[in-house]
């Protein structure tokens, strides 16, 4: 994969079928860097965050795009988020000790829910529930094409705990696709090995499936790990505490401090920040509002 950190469109001449490649690697390791997660949820978020870049690269507004799984086993929930300009982040919640390294996606979130939320900067956020069906990430997100979006798709997710990458291979929309067309490219799509999409780069790859066909590559865009995380919108998430039991903490700690479940990052409020949190205006001195 020497097509770090870039997602790149494959474009089919003659054939009404799309195709998206994506490999993250410094976009990966960042997004985990401040958590020591197990080899299992490593992988899975790995995962995640390809299919999450790989959907974020059909939105046609400004916003981002949230994949999100939750169960009630030992996976409480996995997350992976990108914006429209393929900026990723990732969090799991789990319980290590129920953990099974060698159990499938699905079994892991068995009885829970896979959503895919769209969340336009302005206008109205969707959500789209996933089945739960076959083993992987991928046969879930090809069920949710087929069943919501009556789109043909073949995705391919891989992660080796270093790195992510993922291929989508897709009918457009608008065309609908020919059925030999979707057939004969799909059946080259399959014969991608896991070893592959993780280790070839883009224009080898697409040799490798595809070099009978006219396709070419699209210009490549980045995709990078970024927390937009802020003070402001951390302040607001407090809310759901009262406003007493945060003077409380202010007054014995000094501080309320909030970390950054993405990130890291560690936020402060004193005393005057919770005051105006719960005033009429909410907008707390120091806010990203007043500056
Ligand atoms: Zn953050």
């Amino acid at each position: 994969m020497s097509d770090h950190d870039q997602i790149q469109r494959i474009l089919f001449d003659q054939r009404d079928i799309r195709g998206v490649l994506t490999g993250l690697d410094n976009t990966y390791r960042d997004a985990l860097a401040n958590h020591d997660y197990p080899p299992v949820i490593r992988r899975l978020l790995g995962e995640m965050m390809a299919a999450a870049a790989i959907l974020s690269a059909n939105l046609k507004f400004e916003g981002r795009l949230i994949l999100q799984a939750q169960g009630s086993g030992a996976v409480q929930m996995l997350m992976a988020e990108s914006t429209h300009e393929q900026k990723l982040r990732a969090i799991a919640r789990f319980d290590a000790e129920q953990l099974d390294e060698n159990v499938s996606f699905t079994q892991l979130l068995k009885g829970g829910a896979l959503a895919i939320t769209i969340m336009p900067l302005k206008g109205q956020r969707y959500q789209g529930y996933v089945p739960l069906e076959g083993e992987n990430l991928s046969d879930c997100l090809e069920a949710y094409f087929r069943y919501s979006e009556q789109l043909n798709s073949q995705l391919h997710l891989a992660c080796d705990g270093e790195k992510a990458a993922g291929f989508l291979l897709q009918v457009l929309p608008a065309e609908g696709g020919k059925t030999e067309d979707w057939n004969h490219l799909s059946q080259l799509g399959a014969t991608l090995k896991t070893e592959e999409l993780l280790e070839l780069d883009n224009q080898t790859l697409l040799y490798r499936l595809f070099h009978e066909e006219d396709c070419r590559l699209h210009e490549a865009s980045p995709v990078l790990f970024y927390c937009d995380c802020s003070r402001e919108r951390t302040l607001a998430s407090l809310r759901f505490m009262s406003e007493e039991e945060l003077h409380e903490i202010a007054a014995s700690e000094g501080h309320v401090e909030v970390g950054c479940q993405f990130c890291g990052e560690a936020y402060y409020f004193d005393a005057a920040d919770i005051t105006a949190l719960f005033s009429a205006t909410g907008q707390a001195p120091g806010s990203e509002a007043t500056h």
